[in-house]
């Protein structure tokens, strides 16, 4: 009898252990649901559409060369999966156990339904398993990060299974008809230039990263440089998985390897805490961040107009300008380039986090719940840590701090021609093209007005 290994963030076959559970036990029918109903408003955002069409297209032909068939439907899951079962006489559902709350509530009531079986591979370890010595979750990431080295272990990543395949194969719609691109207009020309999906893309991607390793640690904070692995789409999807990145770097005794497992580590902890608060990406971990503090654009025109401004990447401040635009072209930000951006939507312009949370998940290609929503709390200094709303970035000297001159010049094509300590900001230099808009507010103006209505919510 086949099995059916039904796919959402994890598509590949090494390391899959959904896969190696199925293929033990009998031919495998791989199976990827399209499915808008389960997630409701959290369904996939337009560059995550976009990505998930070439990792699907990747697993295709992944698949192809064992013989196997990716089959693709549309549909609430639970359902959809329930009649493949009775379709296919497969005597189990095999899958990774996911960890939003959606999925969470998907797997339950498919339990009800088939005999499904969830297995770990998604993070390091599992979301909730990594505890204190008393036995309660981390709050607080560098003990979570100890914790989880102290644990982690040197278990081999699975090799793919060998596979058998059933005497008959279920109806699939074509990849096409999910519609997961973009149509008029074409907005991805830069992401096709930016990725390349599928496991052995992402193997290459990491081959060369590990050329440049030794430096991560510095140069993973410089926008101009392409210093970090830039894997965050291949993770996100489960093309490739964090334990397969992990054994590749736990002998390198470098400091590189190291931050660079701290960065694996931030994942895992992000999922950490969205699975203790499941509330967590929707609203303030801290009380008293409420309505009081923003000023809102769905009834503020100003608000309205720079939250527009900040999307379109026309604020002003060509650190923050650059970011937005390499996010709208590509799919994906710098890191340290997403910390200023972000900073800049929630205090200088003191918009609710929750409208750049939305922002990013509709344009990231690595847009993911629990990384996007924790990080964003973290930039607020509303969610577990100690990170303060009155700390402040100053974007600019951040700007010249991380020596984002080419950065800038890329991505902002009316500041090209401007040489280095000009670029960061043209306004105050006297030399801002006509074409670049000036600042929607000054970085003083912007401090004191959010120290103000900190203070007022404080009081
Ligand atoms: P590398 O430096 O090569 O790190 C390796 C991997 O570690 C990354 O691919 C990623 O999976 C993980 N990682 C690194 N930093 C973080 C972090 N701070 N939190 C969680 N995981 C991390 N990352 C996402 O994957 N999805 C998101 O939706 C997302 N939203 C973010 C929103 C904001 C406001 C900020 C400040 C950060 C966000 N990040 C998010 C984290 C981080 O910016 C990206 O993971 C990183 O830029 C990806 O680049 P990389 O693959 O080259 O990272």
């Amino acid at each position: 009898q086949p099995q059916i290994v039904w796919l959402r963030r994890d598509l590949r076959l090494a390391d899959q252990a959904a896969f190696h559970a199925a293929a033990r036990l009998g031919p495998v029918i791989p199976v990827y649901i399209l499915d808008d109903e389960t997630p409701a408003e959290r369904r996939m955002g337009g560059a995550s559409r976009w990505y998930l069409h070439q990792a699907l297209s990747a697993l295709e032909i992944e698949l192809d060369h064992h013989e196997l068939r990716l089959i693709l439907r549309r549909g609430r899951a639970d359902e959809v999966l329930g009649a493949l079962v009775e379709e296919t006489g497969a005597a189990g559902v095999h899958a990774l156990r996911h960890y939003e709350p959606w999925w969470r509530e998907a797997e339950e009531r498919l339990a009800g339904k088939v005999d499904l079986t969830l297995h770990d591979g998604l993070y390091l370890l599992p979301p909730g398993s990594v505890v204190t010595g008393g036995g309660t979750p981390f709050k607080i990431f560098t003990p979570f990060m100890r914790a989880l080295f102290a644990e982690i272990g040197e278990e081999e990543p699975l090799p793919v299974p060998d596979f058998s395949r059933p005497a008959k194969w279920p109806k699939s719609d074509r990849l096409e008809d999910l519609a997961l691109l973009p149509t008029a207009p074409d907005w991805a020309e830069g992401m096709r230039q930016a990725w390349t999906a599928g496991s052995a893309a992402a193997q290459e991607r990491f081959d060369s990263f590990l050329e440049v390793i030794d430096d991560y640690r510095e140069d993973r904070e410089l926008p101009s440089i392409d210093g970090s692995s830039r894997l965050s789409p291949q993770l996100h999807f489960g093309e490739v998985s964090p334990r397969q990145l992990w054994a590749q770097v736990a002998h390198n005794p470098g400091r590189g390897a190291g931050f660079f497992r701290a960065e694996l580590a931030w994942r895992d902890y992000a999922a950490n805490l969205v699975a203790q608060f499941p509330r967590y990406t929707e609203e303030p971990y801290r009380p008293g961040y409420d309505h009081r503090l923003w000023r809102d654009p769905l009834t503020d025109e100003e608000a309205a107009a720079d939250l527009k401004a900040w999307q379109q990447g026309r604020t002003g401040y060509p650190i923050v300008d650059a970011g937005m635009r390499q996010l709208w072209q590509t799919g994906w930000m710098h890191n340290r380039v997403r910390m200023i951006a972000a900073s800049f939507l929630v205090k200088h312009l003191l918009i609710d986090w929750r409208h750049g949370e939305e922002w990013f998940w509709d344009t990231l290609v690595d847009a993911d719940h629990a990384s996007n929503g924790t990080n964003w709390q973290w930039v607020s200094g509303t969610g577990v840590d100690s990170n303060m709303f009155v700390r402040i970035m100053a974007p600019l000297s951040q700007s010249e701090k991380f020596d984002a001159g080419d950065y800038i010049r890329h991505y902002v094509p009316e500041l090209a021609s401007l040489a280095d300590p000009y670029v960061h900001d043209p306004e105050e230099a006297g030399c801002r093209p006509a074409a670049y808009p000036r600042k929607v507010i000054g970085h003083r103006e912007a401090r004191e007005r959010a120290l103000a209505a900190y203070r007022a919510i404080s009081r």
